[in-house]
């Protein structure tokens, strides 16, 4: 069932350039980027962008992750680009592999063969690996622990508008739970039964749907290998909710760790990981995300960060193009969220230019 939006659900936090609130409390919060040493260059790229357009005010602590020990010149380099300190961190080993039960020779021949059959990035094992990862492991790194809030980072990303406030200190404030930038459609060979496993897990904990829809869907005198079957096929769950395919594109995260670590999430994961989903299919971590956050949370806790100028890859968002197009609105299981502004129907190119830089930049004599 379709939720419709209130009023108000999600304003941005300003609307105009702040002075940044450079002695005021901060929250405790991590910017985070999983990375390898040969991305040092995009890595560093997207560091200074982000000190230049925020953290030289704030000044939070960035942890990078790696499945293999970093090298010096990238802790050097990162040393010399962080205002607020750095930490490097090296994944352990059962945190970034196949499950325990799994056959793995099984699990490498269905990678070459989602290689070959040309689904995105399905035939490198590391990439399944590092998506598991980011779906539940990374929630509970010991190097997390003590933190509350997460910022998402990646190689490559350009922010081109100065964040003259602080976004975990909002997000706190207005009980946000998670908030993003862009929306994406996932591509559907990646997860032909993801929707299906979700929605079962769903159904078992009683979120949103009641024992007469579930005994008309999925009687339980049908034998379990053919109830098994219809429900390969389902592309709705027995609310007569669908999967439209958007998602928020993790990349990009600003979040509560609490949430992800919370016994909700976390059971969810370990239901998905069982299934076996991460290596027979190429589930990605912000579909994860993003079906978990539309189950279990009201669409308030999400938040739209339509002020922030971003881009990674070819899809950007820029806010001085934002105008008088389409808001996001809500997303609940079953519902669309609206695109935010990567359409081509929004000229612009990826040079946003924001008031607030120059703004900003006048205010604190740069
Ligand atoms: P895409 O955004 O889906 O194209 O995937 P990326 O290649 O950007 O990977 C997502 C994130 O995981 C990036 O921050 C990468 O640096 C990181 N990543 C991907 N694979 C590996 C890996 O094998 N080792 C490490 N350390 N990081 C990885
Ligand atoms: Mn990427």
């Amino acid at each position: 069932a379709v939720r419709q939006p209130t009023r108000n659900l999600d304003e941005p936090f300003y609307t105009s350039c702040q002075e940044p609130a450079v002695d005021a409390p901060r929250e405790n919060a991590a910017i985070v980027m999983l990375v390898r040493n040969s991305e040092l260059e995009g890595a560093l790229k997207t560091v200074h962008s982000l000190e230049r357009h925020f953290n030289r005010w704030f000044h939070y602590p960035m942890v990078f992750l790696n499945d293999e020990p970093f090298s010096y010149d990238f802790q050097r380099a990162m040393n010399e680009s962080t205002s607020g300190g750095a930490r490097f961190e090296l994944i352990p080993k059962e945190e970034w592999s196949f499950p325990e039960w799994m056959d793995e020779r099984a699990a490498t021949k269905s990678i070459a063969a989602q290689g070959r059959a040309g689904i995105m990035y399905a035939g490198m094992e590391s990439y399944h690996h590092m998506c598991r990862f980011y779906s539940g492991k990374f929630y509970t790194l010991e190097a997390l622990r003590d933190y509350k809030w997460y910022w998402r980072i990646e190689p490559d990303v350009d922010f081109y508008c100065s964040i003259s406030y602080d976004p975990f200190v909002e997000m706190a404030r207005r009980d946000k739970v998670y908030g993003f930038t862009i929306s994406l459609i996932e591509g559907a060979d990646t997860c032909p039964t993801l929707f299906r496993q979700i929605s079962d897990w769903k159904e078992k904990h009683g979120y949103r749907t009641t024992e007469l829809w579930k005994a008309m869907v999925s009687p339980s005198w049908v034998p379990w290998p053919f109830r098994s079957m219809m429900s390969w096929f389902r592309a709705r769950d027995s609310k007569g909710d669908s999967w439209s395919l958007c998602h928020y594109w993790s990349n990009f995260e600003i979040a509560d760790l609490d949430f992800f670590r919370g016994q909700d999430y976390q059971g969810l994961f370990n239901h998905l990981d069982r299934t076996g989903g991460f290596y027979y299919e190429r589930w990605g971590d912000a579909a994860v995300h993003s079906l978990a956050l539309g189950m279990l949370l009201d669409p308030e806790k999400v938040h739209h960060f339509e002020d922030l100028g971003y881009r990674h890859d070819f899809f950007f968002q820029c806010p001085a193009n934002a105008q008088g197009g389409q808001r996001w609105e809500s997303q609940v299981l079953g519902s669309d969220p609206t695109y935010t502004s990567w359409s081509p129907e929004r000229p612009g190119g990826i040079g946003c230019r924001c008031e607030c830089d120059g703004a900003v930049t006048r205010n604190m004599g740069n």
